[in-house]
């Protein structure tokens, strides 16, 4: 998607804790519309990629830009960056939506609760707008008639589509996905690719890290290899699945297929 405009561009980004280097000099830029999927053995760095990516954790190094809006990053005390002011942090934030392996939802609070808290207090959208949207996403990810109903009740596939719905509701510029699927029982996979592959169709830009290798090969525009923290292979899927330039992708490839 090279001709459309730039989603989300980092360089160079670096993360330490303490002495141990996890990312060491990421750069990617996903277009608008790009899908790009992150495969890697575990231990190689994606979940700690996505985090400075929302600045969950901060980076040691680097340049993080989203849209139009490059984010100021200052060195802190403990020598990361932090950014540099707290209004540009949420407007980040807020543009970059997270779905995380385990959900995350708020146990007391109702499905749409959960969907609605972030357009409200974060975004200040009036309560009935933000129900309205709540119910349309709801309707999307096929979950209408669960509104009322608590994350408790709600097996770990629908609590997903709520969480996904949950991040749609800020209308976010990218989406990041880690793991969204590794939590779930086998049968209950699939409902969820269903919900992404529809996003992905719709145009949204997304980066997903799984161990979904078909629904990769299916969905992705790119698709990285991340291997101790760097990007050891990146292309097209047909490149990277079935003709990977690296020993080691071949290798993991072979043993996930
Ligand atoms: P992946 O998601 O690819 O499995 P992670 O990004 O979770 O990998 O972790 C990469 C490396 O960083 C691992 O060695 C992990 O132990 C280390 N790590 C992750 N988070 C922290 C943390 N908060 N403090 C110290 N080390 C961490
Ligand atoms: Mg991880």
């Amino acid at each position: 998607m090279a001709n459309a405009p730039t989603a989300l561009v980092l360089k160079d980004i670096h993360k330490s804790y303490g002495d141990l280097a996890v990312l060491k000099g990421v750069s990617l830029t996903a277009y608008d519309g790009d899908v790009i999927s992150i495969l890697g053995s575990s231990g190689s760095g994606k979940s700690t990629l996505l985090r400075c990516i929302n600045l969950l954790e901060n980076p040691s190094q680097g340049e993080i830009t989203v849209g139009d809006e490059s984010l100021a990053l200052k060195p802190a005390k403990d020598g990361n960056l932090v950014a540099a002011n707290r209004k540009q942090l949420e407007r980040l934030r807020s543009r970059i939506g997270f779905v995380f392996q385990n959900f995350n939802l708020w146990p007391h609070k109702t499905i749409l609760e959960n969907i609605i808290e972030a357009p409200v207090q974060v975004l200040k959208q009036p309560k009935a707008e933000a129900i309205t949207r709540a119910e349309q996403l709801l309707e999307k990810v096929g979950l209408a008639d669960k509104r009322n109903a608590y994350p408790d009740n709600l097996s770990g596939g629908q609590k997903q589509r709520v969480a996904i719905a949950r991040t749609l509701a800020m209308d976010p510029q990218v989406l990041l996905f880690d793991e969204p699927t590794s939590a779930l029982d086998p049968e209950l996979v699939n409902e969820v690719l269903a919900v992404m592959k529809e996003l992905a169709e719709e145009g949204r830009t997304m980066l997903i890290v799984t161990h979904e290798m078909r629904f990769a090969k299916d969905v992705s525009s790119q698709v990285i290899f991340l291997h101790q923290g760097q990007i050891e292979e990146m292309g097209p899927p047909d490149q990277v699945f079935n003709h990977p330039k690296s020993k080691r992708v071949q290798e993991f490839i072979a043993s996930h297929s």
